[in-house]
């Protein structure tokens, strides 16, 4: 019995062996006073990365104590990738006729571009304009170009001529004054989605001004003394002589080279026949002749009276 009661004992102090040390620990450390119940702040973000048009994008969502700061929850969410906010586009390849174009957009958010096809135009955005022909002025003129094309879109005009100048959006012409010759005005038609763009050369000649037969006289046998109306807006002239009235056959053509002469002296003109006569102003501008529009005709006839009045003087 005694050997039992020794083995309690024994227990007894092992145990408050062990024990002891703890025990004396817990109560010399003081209850700590910050002790609390963690009281959750609303989340904050942290380690943002911002999506692209291309990639996801990432933040933390991280909850602390309000009291002690800790940590207390940490969530990892994504954020969806951006889409592209295209522009309006350019044109980067017209379509023709013959093949397709291409259009490029860029991405406003991160400039990235692509790339579509334009169709084919099915027509030619066709011109329809004439040549003009107008007369030597005195001042400067303008004129109006008429043309459009099948679109019914606004052309473009461009002139070779300083004299002859055009205005590159209304066609409007402006003709410097005094001035005789020509330009080439090339008028241009837009691209629209239908139509392929064309351009039209045409031809604006400003020629001399007309002049005037004033008088035909017969005077000596078988002449015809011609007098016209000089003009300032040639540099010489053309006259024709024909006894036919169209001027169509037995016509001779007669060429003076300086603008200050008014006369011409036909010789060897037979006797009894009418002959129409008629003249033009030419202008020699960079080794091209203009002519002017002819003058009207007049009728000329040598007569067989002078050629008695002739004979006679002769015998005197
Ligand atoms: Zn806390
Ligand atoms: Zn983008």
């Amino acid at each position: 019995m005694k050997h039992k009661y020794l083995l309690k004992t024994l227990r007894i102090l092992c145990f408050m062996l062990i024990m002891l040390p703890t025990v004396a620990m817990a109560d010399e450390t003081p209850e700590d006073p910050t002790e609390h119940t963690h009281v959750a702040s609303s989340p904050v973000t942290e380690n943002r990365i911002d999506a692209s048009c291309d990639k996801e994008g990432s933040y933390d969502s991280v909850v602390y104590c309000e009291v002690c700061k800790e940590e207390l929850s940490r969530d990892h969410c994504t954020i969806a990738k951006l889409t592209h906010k295209w522009n309006t586009g350019i044109v980067t390849k017209e379509a023709t006729t013959k093949q397709t174009g291409e259009k490029t957009y860029t991405c406003t958010v991160c400039g990235a571009k692509k790339v579509t096809s334009i169709s084919k135009k099915t027509h030619f955005n066709e011109i329809k304009a004439s040549n003009y022909k107008k007369t030597y002025n005195k001042k400067s003129k303008t004129y109006k170009i008429k043309a459009s094309c099948l679109s019914k879109d606004a052309l473009t005009y461009h002139s070779n001529n300083k004299n002859i100048k055009v205005n590159k959006n209304t066609g409007k012409v402006t003709v410097k004054a005094k001035y005789v010759g020509s330009a080439t005005i090339t008028i241009k038609s837009p691209s629209t989605n239908k139509y392929e763009g064309t351009c039209l050369k045409i031809k604006f000649t400003v020629l001399p001004s007309k002049t005037k037969i004033a008088s035909v006289i017969n005077n000596d046998k078988g002449t015809l003394s011609i007098f016209w109306n000089k003009n300032v807006s040639g540099s010489g002239y053309q006259l024709q002589y024909s006894t036919s009235s169209s001027f169509k056959k037995h016509t001779t053509t007669k060429t003076i080279k300086k603008k200050s002469t008014g006369k011409l002296v036909l010789k060897g003109i037979p006797a009894n026949k009418t002959y129409y006569i008629r003249i033009r102003t030419m202008k020699i501008v960079n080794g091209k002749k203009y002519y002017s529009a002819w003058s009207s005709s007049k009728k000329g006839k040598v007569k067989e009276i002078k050629i008695v009045y002739q004979l006679l003087s002769i015998e005197n």
